[in-house]
């Protein structure tokens, strides 16, 4: 009877010994490069890498976001080529940076070109600027919003104001309640490094219009899709974060000081809090004190 227990016991062990490996495994090397995955009928989110693009197929056409790079676009064509061989009528850029709006001409030529360039018109002035052979500039742009007909269901395209850059847009698949939104918004995460680039109050201003936005599901540029409770906790983190460093900038505080006393401690187990939360925190502040004038 002991002798049994034993033996049960010494079984166990080495099974739990031997599981760490393939777990190891799983998380290391195996992450495949890319992949495509459906959310909903004929939407599709394309990750590269730590980088997600999204496609939306109708009736009679495909609208394609965010290239990525010319490596990407050519496995991102193909991609498409897989589940359609409806034309890619438009290929939109989320916003002008290089990392996502790169490879417009081989996304178009690895689907069939004639796809139309879409971004809005405030990433015009960006996109001339940097002059880029990978980033050809848009051939069709708008001011607030725009509609893209793919016959049989509709891709509405919404500019909500300046947040992570001056120029990003939000896509809304109105029939199935699915949205994307690049870099301003993310799964619980906090922004990026000392936040390049971003406006205050523009980013809690252009959640807050996202969330009037009717979608019950959200594909993000980086990380896993979320949902509208994500877009909410979002809101949470960055009208917290503008609160503190604008209360600090109107206290007097330099910005050594707010970085060493601004807390978040609810936001602690997000992505990136460890290492960019205090870059949060600076690069907040010199904006914010920047606009206000008391910046010291
Ligand atoms: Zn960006």
């Amino acid at each position: 009877m002991i002798r049994t227990v034993l033996l049960a016991v010494v079984g166990l062990g080495a099974g739990a010994l031997a599981a760490p490996a393939p777990v190891a495994a799983l998380q290391g090397g195996d992450t495949p490069r890319f992949e495509t995955t459906a959310v909903a009928e004929g939407v599709y989110r394309f990750r590269w890498q730590a980088h997600v693009a999204f496609f939306v197929v109708g009736e009679r056409a495909v609208a394609a976001f965010d290239p990525l790079n010319p490596e990407a676009a050519a496995v991102y064509a193909r991609e498409i080529r897989r589940v359609t061989d409806r034309p890619v009528r438009w290929i939109v850029y989320s916003h002008s940076d290089a990392d996502h709006a790169s490879g417009a001409a081989v996304l178009a030529e690895g689907t069939g070109g004639g796809a139309e360039i879409v971004a809005t018109r405030a990433a015009v002035d960006d996109i001339m600027r940097r002059a880029s052979p990978d980033q050809p500039p848009p051939t069709v742009t708008f001011e607030r919003t725009l509609s893209l007909d793919l016959g049989g269901r509709t891709v509405e395209l919404h500019y909500l104001g300046p947040n992570h850059s001056d120029n990003s847009l939000v896509a809304l698949v109105p029939d199935a309640r699915v949205a994307f939104a690049v870099d301003f918004v993310n799964a619980d995460r906090v922004g990026f490094r000392d936040l390049p680039g971003w406006h205050f109050p523009g980013q809690t201003v252009s959640i807050r219009r996202m969330l009037g936005l009717d979608f019950d599901t959200v594909v993000f540029g980086h990380g896993p899709v979320g949902d509208r409770a994500a877009v909410f906790r979002q809101l949470e983190y960055w009208d917290a974060l503008e609160r503190a460093v604008r209360d600090a900038v109107r206290a007097g505080w330099t910005e050594d000081e707010a970085a060493a006393r601004i807390r978040l401690e609810r936001f602690a187990d997000w992505g990136g809090y460890e290492d960019w939360f205090e870059l949060n925190v600076r690069g907040a502040y010199r904006i914010i004190a920047g606009a206000e004038g008391g910046g010291r």
